[in-house]
Parts: structure tokens; sequence; C-alpha cells
């Protein structure tokens, strides 16, 4: 297919080289141009709107402002080839989902919601999990691109904001993985259990599943950089279920004590280590220095 790939960060960058490696013919665009010269047999494009035309663009930015500055207040919606489809597939706001379904409507383009999980090196071996929300004719439009970045695709129906409250769900119970595991830890170092003994036993016994396992490494070894996944990023995503949930009037009390840890740590300088840093706060005040 002739495509167009918008934000080549950590994520986006290995997204659109796997979309190359498919055999698409990619136009890439980034607002720090070195990377998109740095996908090898994709075309670096001037501006956004040179990204949204042919069959399909797909975007892998941020957060919410950025997606607002690239998508929604360029000339990019304007100016796309009608019938193309849009597949956003980054983690943003339910309330800017919809705005963005309502603009796309207008332009006579479709938007299909295709949030993702996993981390930078499940995009670089295509092995994402893509929750996908949007009208049935556009999903199967841009199935084989879903297919050339991930392993599977999990249809949710065809209202996108669907895959959006899926994926923020994902991410508050990783964050609450995460944080389960910092205060655990803190209770064992204060007995002299190291928190790699500790992880040892119980990512391989109680909590064997992934996100576990992977963050659960990290706190074993003490070792947040490079990020896998930004802990400012993180409070985002915390954030965003809290807003999400907020517009329903459902409760989320465990996200909101959460939240207020990520904002400690970044307050201790975090922002940009792994969101799995979140353990140091729950040491520091423990006393545990490691
Ligand atoms: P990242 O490495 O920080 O990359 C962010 C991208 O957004 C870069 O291309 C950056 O451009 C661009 N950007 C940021 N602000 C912008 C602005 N105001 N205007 C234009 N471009 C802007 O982030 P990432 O880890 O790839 O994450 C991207 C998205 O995927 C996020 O929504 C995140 O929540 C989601 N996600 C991440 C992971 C993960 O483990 N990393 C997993 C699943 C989903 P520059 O290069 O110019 O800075």
């Amino acid at each position: 297919m002739d495509i167009g790939f918008i934000g080549l960060g950590s994520m986006g960058g290995a997204m659109a080289l796997n979309l190359v490696k498919a055999g698409h013919r990619v136009r890439v665009w980034n607002r720090s141009p070195e990377a998109a010269k740095a996908i090898e047999g994709a075309v670096p494009v001037g501006s956004p709107r040179e990204a949204f035309a042919g069959d399909a663009v797909m975007t892998m930015l941020a957060d919410d402002a950025a997606v607002r500055s690239v998508i929604l207040e360029s000339d990019a919606l304007e100016g796309a080839t009608r019938g193309l489809v849009h597949v956003m597939t980054s983690t943003i706001s339910i309330a800017l989902v919809e705005e963005l379904a309502h603009r796309h409507r207008e332009a006579g383009i479709g938007y299909v919601a295709a949030p993702v999980f996993g981390r930078p090196p499940a995009a670089a071996s295509a092995q994402l999990n893509i929750v996908a929300a949007g009208d049935p004719e556009a999903i199967a439009k841009v199935q084989p691109l879903l297919d050339a970045i991930g392993q599977k695709t999990w249809r949710l129906g065809d209202e996108p904001q669907r895959a959006n409250a899926a994926k923020l769900a994902g991410n508050m119970m990783i964050a609450l993985a995460i944080e389960a595991m910092a205060e655990a830890t803190a209770l064992t170092e204060s007995y002299g259990v190291s928190s790699a003994d500790f992880l040892d036993i119980v990512t391989n016994t109680l909590f064997a599943s992934p996100s576990y396992k992977s963050y659960g490494a990290l706190i074993a070894k003490n070792s947040y950089e490079p990020a896998g996944f930004k802990l400012r990023l993180g409070l985002k995503d915390v954030n965003l279920a809290l807003d999400a949930a907020a517009a329903k009037g459902a409760p989320l009390p465990a996200a909101e004590l959460v939240r207020n840890n990520f904002l400690s740590a970044i307050d201790q300088g975090m922002g940009e280590m792994d969101w799995s840093a979140l353990a140091r706060v729950a040491h520091r005040r423990a006393g545990i220095e490691r």
C-alpha cells in the first residue's frame, strides 16, 4: 500500500521500519527531521499534509498536545485524499478521540483507533498487540498494515473510543503492577531480602505474567535508563484513565494514589526514566538507597 507515517519516536520509528520491510511504500514525517532520515527505505516528507496521501496514514505521536498540533491544527485533514484511512496508534484521551472521529468524518476520511500494547522491543519485532475500533470496512482496509506491526489485532466494535478505553485500562493495570512491586520490594528490602531475589520468586510463581516479568527485571536491577516507556508518559496515561473514568462517574482510588507517586517521581527528577522507576519512590520513603 502507499502510506504515510507520522511520529518516529521509540515506538513509531520501529513501526515505520516494519511497514517498509513488509513491502509498503512509506512516506515519513517527524518534528525532528533526523528521525525521518533514519528510516531506511522510507521517503521523508516536509509536512504532515504530505503524509496524508495515498491509501492510509498511521500516527504514533506522544500525547494529546502533539496530536492536536500536528493533526488538528495543521492543514493535514483538509488536504487529505478522500477515502484515505487514518490509523491512530497513540495513547490519547477519550475526549480527543471523539473530536478526531468527528473532524475526520467532516473531512471525508476514515478514522481507526488502534492503540497498542507492547514496549519498543515488541514494536521492533512486530509483536505488538493492537486494540482496534472503528468502521469495520476501514479496519479491514488497513488490516495488512496492522499485521505488519503486530502479532494480533483485537477488535472492539465500531466506536473508536472503546479501543482507547481498553488501552487506558490496560496501562492503568501496568502502573498498579509496578506500584505493587515497588511496595512489596520496599517491604522485603527492609528485612534484607533483595528486590532481585524476591522478584525472581514472584515473577516465576504468583505473577508470571509479561508486565510483572519485564518491569520486575528493571526493578530487580535498579536500572531505569534508557527508558522503554518514559515515566512522564506513564503519568499522562494514568491521568487519561482518571479523566475517562470521571466522565462516566467511575471512581479509581488506586489510580489516584499511583498518580501522586508518579508526581513525586517527577519531582525527584525521574520523568525521563522508565516508569518502573516508580519503585525508587517507595524505596526512598522506606529509607532504602540501592
Ligand atoms: P517518544 O519516544 O517520546 O516519541 C514521541 C514522538 O512524538 C516523537 O516522534 C516526537 O517527535 C513526537 N512529538 C512529541 N511532541 C510533539 C509535538 N508537540 N509536536 C510534534 N511531534 C511531537 O514516545 P513513544 O514511547 O514512542 O510513545 C509514543 C506513543 O505510544 C505515546 O502515546 C505512548 O503512550 C504510546 N505507547 C508507548 C509505549 C512504550 O512502551 N514506549 C507502548 C505502547 C504505547 P520528536 O522526535 O521531534 O521529539
